[in-house]
């Protein structure tokens, strides 16, 4: 059972019954990451946007086949750390990142790496769901095509569909797949997008405030789909919410300011915070 802070302290509206039904979701830390060597490793990480310095040093390894939470108040820069494991910062002209980020021992700035292939390798879901304006077949079939994984028509329509399976989606769009995956409704479009991350096989999956704009019920949904994809990926997802990163995720980190303050197996981190700042933050001291 859960500390009786999470219990309170949910900010889903009308989901803190699934704190207690689905809390053992995550199966826990000792018997969830731990075991797990770790997919990403972070090394004295500082980012940099013009002269202002958003992270400060971050160290943290990514367990794999695991689900990793990253947590703290808005603008500690949660985000930014997210899109140094895909490069997305490089992207962003007055970005600087120093420090070192290996992803399976190799360094993933190195010159030798194409951003174009890591960001296949690791795959990204954002806050509000953003299906390219074509079919939820097209979608879908779009990162394969164009990475060159299905050789023939119907190897496509093999990897759509396993995809959108694998995404739990299969089921209620086989009858439209030529339909525009704008036309689903919020929970579908994040799976459909989830769908599309999937597609191309990737390592890594990055999801950042996935559930925010999606009402409690397609939340529970995503939150199910995350907890059976941790047996293929490595995955880290953004939350606001204490008590999703309690259900789904075996190990957190809490980010403030800029600096990672704290890092553990998520039942410890919630249950007994070493730092004074985490057990503020999780108890809604501050947020
Ligand atoms: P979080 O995701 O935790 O809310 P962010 O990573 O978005 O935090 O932001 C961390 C800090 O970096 C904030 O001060 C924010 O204003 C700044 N920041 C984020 N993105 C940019 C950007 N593209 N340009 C300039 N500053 C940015
Ligand atoms: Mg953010």
């Amino acid at each position: 059972m859960l500390p009786k802070i999470f219990r309170q302290r949910d900010d889903e509206g009308g989901a803190a019954g699934l704190v207690s039904s689905t809390a053992t979701l995550g199966g826990g830390f000792i018997n969830g990451a731990a075991h797990h060597p770790p997919k990403v490793i972070a090394r004295g990480v500082d980012v940099f946007y013009g002269d202002k310095q958003a992270l400060f040093d971050v160290s943290l390894e990514v367990p794999d086949k695991a689900v990793t939470a990253f947590i703290g108040p808005s603008g500690c820069g949660k985000s930014t750390f997210l899109r140094c494991i895909n490069r997305m910062n490089d992207t962003i002209p007055y970005a600087r990142v120093t420090g070192r980020i290996e992803m399976d021992g190799e360094d993933v700035n190195a010159r030798s790496v194409d951003p174009v292939v890591l960001r296949a390798r690791v795959g990204m879901v954002f806050q509000k769901p953003n299906p390219f304006p074509k079919s939820i077949f097209e979608n879908v079939a779009y990162g394969p095509r164009i990475h060159g994984l299905a050789g023939s028509k119907s190897d496509l329509e093999g990897v759509v569909e396993q995809s959108l399976r694998r995404a739990g989606l299969w089921e209620e769009v086989k009858d439209r797949l030529h339909q525009p995956g704008t036309g689903l409704s919020g929970g579908q479009q994040q799976r459909l997008v989830i769908a599309r991350a999937i597609s191309v096989s990737p390592e890594v999956i990055l999801m950042d405030e996935p559930c925010s704009a999606l009402d409690p019920i397609a939340t529970a949904r995503i939150e199910e789909l995350i907890d059976e994809l941790r047996q293929q990926f490595c995955i880290v997802i953004v939350t606001h919410s204490m008590a999703q990163a309690a259900r789904v995720s075996q190990k957190t980190a809490f980010f403030h300011l800029g600096t990672l303050v704290e890092t553990g197996p998520t039942e410890e981190m919630f249950q007994r915070p070493k730092d004074p700042r985490t057990q503020d933050y999780i108890t809604g001291r501050f947020g």
